[in-house]
């Protein structure tokens, strides 16, 4: 047997600026690429469906790249750290190499796999390679990890980020013959066919993903500072789910942007926006790492006392865009049909849901969690806290925002409601982000019925934030403003 090194793949499904194999190769040892699928350790995050569909394409496309390059990826069912130890045992492998995850459940995991390594005396080596800046390394002058996002920003650009590591093209492979699954018994894939418009839209895998980039830089950067809250153009990256899965790496993304940046002068311009951005994910994750119980409980401590409101209608309408508010209707439904949704309507559907509904930020995370193909815990924790006004550094709840208002000022012609939903296509722009306010008649010549073709509004909006503002009154008295922040 060959004393070979397991790469163990995670969220990192990618062969460069892959620190884990990079190393693995550069120590000279041949390599065993390995991928285990384990959601029961993940607790109550384990994938999603939608997640679970672009798992299956972007397991297989690495499969093919590492076969590619002269491997062979095996493929085994969890529990992660007992396979990890039967794949040790079956190669007489004497190093695991794998990056970091973040996440609490997988922090678990891998404090899991490092005590039973050690007393099998097998070396482990792992990395930080989907983050910028690893989290413990970002810490207020007084030690402290950051609650607020620009000093935290502040801090970061000073640190120096590092350049990518470059791809191994040949890999040298371990002899040993292992049992591999085939993705497919993995069984990943939706039992009824829903995932037709994910396919049309969708390329998952460490090829896509560098596709995406290209276009997003030959077309979407220059005009992103302008257009990054217009959900009726196409002038954001769409790189979430490629670095959720870690199909290229933040690095890689990063250094792209700061050369272009470089060749144009840098200033106000879509590259300076668009790396606040890519901090804006460093944060989530700074955050989740520093306090995870997060993706339970809101870090804001008075929050806990929140009345909401059990409202099951309300919610299943919400899920299936059938609110009545046609820029809240057109995200979820463009939610359901491609797995994505523009940021400014994900703030605008979850400001609907925890404001205008009163339902818990906790449902709407879960509803997301199962039907984003970017379903990221870090991410979409900070997103919910934020727009529910529980988390670090969040809108204030009783910023409320105004379906119609935000759909006249992002979707200034109606065309992203109209592309999502159909029924209402006919109508003017002015008239496009609040039907109701069209008499009946007249409505019924562009062939829209309220009540038939599209709901009524489901809560009258002005009803809703008082009902939302009387809410946050009761939790008022209650140490306002302090977190939890609780430490690991
Ligand atoms: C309620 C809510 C839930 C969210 N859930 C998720 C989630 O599960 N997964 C996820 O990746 N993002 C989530 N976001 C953040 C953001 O909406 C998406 O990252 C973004 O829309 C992805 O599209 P993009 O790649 O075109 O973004 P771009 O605008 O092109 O930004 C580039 C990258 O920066 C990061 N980024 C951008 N905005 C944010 C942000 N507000 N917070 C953290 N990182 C950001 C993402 O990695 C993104 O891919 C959520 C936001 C809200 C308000």
């Amino acid at each position: 047997m060959d004393a070979s090194a397991i790469v163990l793949f995670q969220a990192d499904l990618r062969l460069a600026d892959n620190k884990a194999l990079f190393f693995a190769c550069k120590n000279s040892a041949p390599i065993i690429p390995v991928f285990i699928y384990s959601p029961e350790d993940e607790g109550a995050w384990a994938p999603g469906a939608a997640s679970r569909w672009w798992l299956h394409h972007s397991l297989s496309s690495l499969k093919s790249s590492l076969a590619a390059a002269g491997a062979n990826l095996v493929i085994r069912r969890g529990p992660f750290a007992e396979s990890v130890n039967r794949i040790l045992a079956e190669s007489g492998a004497r190093s695991v190499y794998c990056n970091q995850r973040f996440e609490p459940a997988a922090r678990r995991l891998e404090s899991e796999v490092e005590a039973s390594l050690a007393k099998l005396g097998v070396d482990f080596h792992r990395y930080n390679s989907s983050l910028l800046f690893h989290p413990e390394l970002v810490r207020t002058s007084d030690d402290q990890p950051y609650k607020v996002f620009t000093p935290y920003y502040n801090r970061v650009t000073r640190l120096k980020s590092e350049q990518p590591l470059p791809r191994n093209k040949r890999l040298n492979p371990a002899s040993v013959s292992l049992d591999s699954l085939t993705v497919s018994d993995l069984d990943l894939l939706p039992r009824i066919a829903w995932d037709e418009g994910l396919m049309s839209v969708w390329t998952p895998g460490e090829a896509g993903a560098q596709k995406q980039l290209r276009k997003f830089l030959s077309e979407g950067l220059a005009l992103y500072a302008a257009g990054r809250d217009r959900p009726d153009k196409e002038l954001v990256s769409r790189m979430s789910p490629y670095l959720h899965f870690g199909e290229i790496s933040a690095q890689t993304i990063w250094q792209e942007v700061v050369r272009i940046s470089e060749t144009t002068g840098g200033g106000e311009s879509g590259s300076e926006k668009y790396l606040r951005e890519l901090v804006w994910r460093e944060f989530a994750y700074h955050l989740l790492y520093h306090f995870p119980d997060t993706a339970e409980q809101p870090l804001r401590q008075n929050f806990e006392h929140f009345p909401w409101r059990r409202d099951a209608g309300g919610l299943k309408a919400w899920q299936l865009g059938m609110t009545g508010y046609p820029i809240v209707d057109a995200g979820m439904r463009e939610l359901w049909k491609t797995g994505w949704m523009h940021n400014r309507v994900r703030m605008i559907v979850a400001s609907f849901l925890v404001k205008d509904l009163l339902i818990d930020w906790r449902e709407g995370a879960r509803w997301f969690w199962d039907t984003l193909v970017d379903a990221d815990l870090a991410n979409n924790t900070l997103g919910w806290q934020w727009t529910a006004g529980c988390g670090a550094d969040a809108a204030p709840f009783f910023r409320v925002f105004n379906p119609v208002l935000q759909g006249e000022k992002f979707d200034p012609d109606g065309n992203y409601v109209r592309k999502w939903l159909p029924e209402l296509a006919k109508l003017p722009a002015t008239m496009i982000h609040k039907p109701w306010e069209m008499p009946a008649d007249v409505l019924g010549r562009y062939g829209v019925t309220l009540g038939r073709d599209y709901p009524e509004p489901i809560v009258d909006h002005s009803f809703a934030r008082q009902r939302a503002l009387l809410a946050l009154a009761e939790i008022k008295g209650d140490q306002p403003g302090k977190g939890r922040l609780k430490k690991v």
